[in-house]
């Protein structure tokens, strides 16, 4: 199936398909690249399967139909982009997307008994969307299914959470990672390293043994970060303008692993704890009152670096560990 780790989540989703009760709407949360999606297209599969297996069998029927994909719609990034170069005219995650989505959801299902429509980072809905989802999510046809997914779940409204059951995943375990790097029997990097590179996202180990070059990238800004905080004060500053000049154009994955591995780092050392794993478990931030200010920066930093189109982010970052770590 291509999923690594998660096997009790992968239970109790199969269990809601055993008993063919199913919620209209769910929320699958947890941090970023550990498999949320993967899962939540293997339940929609399962869901459409006439065996009800997670993951569908593929051969029934059922499976063969909905593999033309009639009666799924997925809402991802990879739509958004179609809107960022004209491809497609509206914002699938605006208003207008919306729009179409409720179109899509108030027509009987083709072929299949249900009609599931995924919202991959579904925090990125505008405030206006979510609103207007709402109308749909406070009374769905009896034939639809929503499934969010969300790295950010506290960016979308209560009203929204409250009407949906929401899974929780966390990272996955190294040892899992490790079997699952040990059966591929990459020849390119050692398993033990990639696994701690991936810090239990499979997601980015997946980027990472695609590209063998990604890891030394990877290893190399990770040793940089480390330099700062054995080098004293006056010479941090110097070391700046040395690491731009440096770092090669990051491209966009070690943009953002470096980013994830930042922003736990800074967390972390500030003693947020979960916080740095899920943001939207606020509830560690309390007990750090006296470092808010820290806090703050860190999470400003984050959204520097979030927003960023360039690796220039990456020296923002440098000349943020200079003076703070
Ligand atoms: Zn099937």
């Amino acid at each position: 199936m291509g999923i690594i780790g998660h096997q009790k989540k992968l239970s109790y989703l199969q269990n809601f398909l055993n008993r063919g009760f199913l919620f209209p709407a769910f929320l699958f949360e947890g941090p970023e690249k550990i498999g949320k999606r993967t899962i939540a297209k293997e339940f929609i599969r399962g869901m459409q399967c006439e065996k009800t297996i997670l993951g569908g069998c593929g051969s029934c029927p059922a499976c063969i139909n909905a593999n033309a994909g009639h009666d799924t719609m997925v809402i991802d990034d990879v739509l958004a982009a179609r809107c960022q170069t004209k491809e497609l005219s509206y914002d699938p995650y605006g208003i207008e997307g919306v729009g179409h989505l409720m179109a899509f959801a108030h027509t009987t299902p083709l072929r299949a008994q249900y009609k599931i429509i995924l919202i991959d980072n579904a925090h990125r809905l505008s405030f206006e969307a979510q609103n207007k989802l709402l109308k749909i999510l406070e009374e769905p046809p009896s034939y639809c299914i929503f499934i969010f997914v969300s790295h950010k779940p506290e960016s979308l409204i209560r009203t929204i959470r409250s009407r949906c059951l929401v899974v929780q995943f966390g990272l996955v375990p190294r040892n899992h990672i490790l079997e699952y790097l040990d059966s591929k029997q990459s020849k390119n990097t050692a398993p033990g390293r990639l696994a701690q590179y991936g810090m239990g996202r499979p997601g980015h180990i997946m980027e990472l043994c695609a590209d063998p070059v990604r890891v030394t990238a990877f290893r190399n800004e990770a040793m940089a970060i480390l330099k700062f905080q054995n080098t004293p004060f006056p010479e941090r500053l110097t070391l700046v303008p040395k690491q731009e000049k440096e770092s090669t154009p990051a491209p966009f994955p070690l943009l953002d692993l470096f980013q994830i591995t930042l922003r736990d780092m800074l967390l972390y050392a500030h003693g947020a704890g979960e916080y740095a794993i899920l943001l939207s478990r606020k509830q560690p931030v309390c007990n750090v009152k006296e470092k808010h200010v820290a806090l703050r920066e860190s999470l400003r930093l984050n959204d520097v670096i979030d927003g960023a189109v360039s690796p220039t982010a990456i020296t923002r970052c440098f000349e943020y560990l200079a003076l703070k770590l």
